[in-house]
């Protein structure tokens, strides 16, 4: 039975990496009808972020990846938040101890700092490890009645890991094959802390082992950490789960993993946490579909050229063994180009319905801010819109008169005889009573032909007029649209 894990602290707003990490075990979860559980990982009270929990909830019922079991998601396995969990972990440090396996250590910071400091003098790294460990202050160096009487006293201690000397660790990942790793140039990692609380570390694994995660699907900068994890299960004699560290998520151009800072380039987070947080993809106008076809692209593929996928189809076709170790580069103009396809897909009701608001800010006549005629400019606009927000800037016209004209395109079209053209055009124009498209260009059509004027005197700046520029669909739906009474007085105010 698979049960994977997505496990973040709650730190801030979840960024790509983070939500492509949720996605790979959400659709592996899925594919072999295991359950994927949410954990949220908040021992570390110091980096606690309000609201963050929330958020990650929210942000995976956002992208349409929702957990089975989790926080307020009972499935047998709970308490979910490492903080409700606390009274556990202390158990599992004392039994390593006990197994000769974790140490105390009751090194001050003030101690450890000036080893820091010392050997940096001499341009070298303290590492608390083999080489020092028998040095410092911790029951390997002392009498066990001394290491009693000090924990009876209260001293402030730690427990470290006993990183055994001399070892090639074999570490095996789903996606990197074997590791070997020499125990000489690991620390001995702090397990359990002062202020009794675990670190990571054995939280982490302590809780993968009492929730029988099966799977471990993470990003690679984890990586590192494997090789403890592997020693805890070894020293717990607890089978461990097996792990696969996904790539990491590089930066659209020259070197490094995609951060923050790339902001509108991708690292956004999927929405903001707090109102003084930079934009997110929602804001930005991207459909979770969008998101989630693009993530999935990001460290896997299916082996064939296909691009587009829903949910659905990317939980058939997943499997760890597609995913590569290289670094995955973001690219920011495919992501657009996923909303772009998404938006196309999206019935107009749908696309009026978020546009609306956009209309609404504008101080549009209630006369055009009706889904019937939404939908009829949408209709007209979408096959080049990314994003619901460039229905505006595409279709402005729709809504208010142009107020000015490009003027590259105004020296061009507009000629000494255009303003006898446009006037005689409204009068057919005027004659005319069935303003829809096709009436529309026959009865104007005919007319072109019978004044043996040519079209490019008169569609061109008639265009121009009506949209104060060379853009946009068709003239005649425009006009259809628009209606015969702004249609005309469009006309006359650029020829009065
Ligand atoms: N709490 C860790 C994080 O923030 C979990 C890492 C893991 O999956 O083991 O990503």
């Amino acid at each position: 039975n698979i049960r994977v894990r997505f496990a973040p602290s709650p730190t801030g707003p979840l960024h790509i990496g983070g939500v492509r990490t949720a996605l790979f075990n959400y659709l592996f979860a899925k594919k072999h009808r295991g359950a994927f559980v949410l954990r949220i990982e908040d021992t570390d009270q110091n980096r606690y972020v309000d609201g963050a929990e929330q958020y990650i909830v929210e942000a995976l019922e956002w992208c349409g990846i929702p957990f089975d079991e989790g926080p307020d998601k009972e499935g047998g396995f709970g308490p979910y938040r490492q903080s409700e969990r606390k009274h556990l972990y202390r158990r599992y440090a004392e039994e390593l101890v006990e197994r000769g396996k974790a140490y105390y250590a009751f090194d001050t910071t003030e101690k450890l700092d000036f080893h820091r400091k010392d050997h940096e003098a001499k341009g070298k790294t303290f590492i608390y490890n083999w080489h020092n460990r028998l040095k410092l202050d911790n029951s390997l160096s002392m009498m066990p009645e001394e290491v009693q009487t000090r924990l009876r006293l209260g001293e402030d201690y730690v427990i470290r890991f006993l990183t055994p000397p001399d070892e090639k660790l074999q570490l095996r990942d789903r996606i990197r094959g074997t590791i070997e790793i020499d125990t000489n140039i690991l620390d001995d990692k702090v397990l359990f802390k002062s202020d009794g609380m675990p670190t990571y570390h054995l939280a982490n694994i302590v809780d993968d082992h009492l929730m029988e995660i099966t799977h471990v699907i993470r990003g690679e900068e984890w990586l590192p950490s494997l090789a403890l994890h592997q020693q805890l299960y070894d020293a717990f004699e607890w089978k461990s789960p097996e792990f696969a560290h996904l790539p990491l998520i590089m930066k659209p151009v020259g070197k490094g993993k995609l951060s923050k800072r790339d902001g509108e380039k991708g690292g956004f987070p999927v929405f903001p946490l707090s109102w003084n947080d930079s934009i997110g993809y929602r804001e930005a106008g991207y459909f979770p579909e969008a998101v989630i076809n693009f993530l999935a692209l990001l460290g896997w593929n299916p082996g064939t050229e296909q691009e587009l996928f829903g949910l659905d189809e990317l939980i058939d076709l997943f499997s760890l063994e597609r995913v590569h170790k290289s670094g995955a580069r973001f690219d920011p103009d495919k992501t657009k180009w996923y909303n772009q396809h998404y938006l196309q897909q999206k019935t107009n009701t749908e696309l009026a319905h978020s546009f609306l608001p956009i209309v609404r800010a504008k101080n549009i006549v209630d006369s055009k801010v009706t889904t019937d005629y939404l939908e009829s400019v949408i209709s007209l606009i979408k096959e080049r819109a990314t994003f619901v927000s460039d229905f505006w800037e595409l279709g402005d016209y729709f809504f208010v008169a142009p107020t000015n004209y490009n003027e590259k395109a105004a020296r061009k079209q507009w000629r000494e005889d255009t303003p006898e053209i446009m006037n005689q055009l409204v009068s057919v124009l005027e004659k005319t009573n069935d303003f829809t498209t096709e009436p529309l260009e026959a009865i104007v059509k005919t007319w072109i032909s019978e004044q043996n004027l040519s079209f490019g005197k008169v569609m061109p700046p008639l265009r121009l007029v009506l949209v104060g520029d060379m853009k946009g669909p068709h003239i005649f739906d425009i006009m259809g649209l628009i209606g015969k009474k702004e249609t005309i007085a469009r006309i006359r105010r650029a020829i009065s």
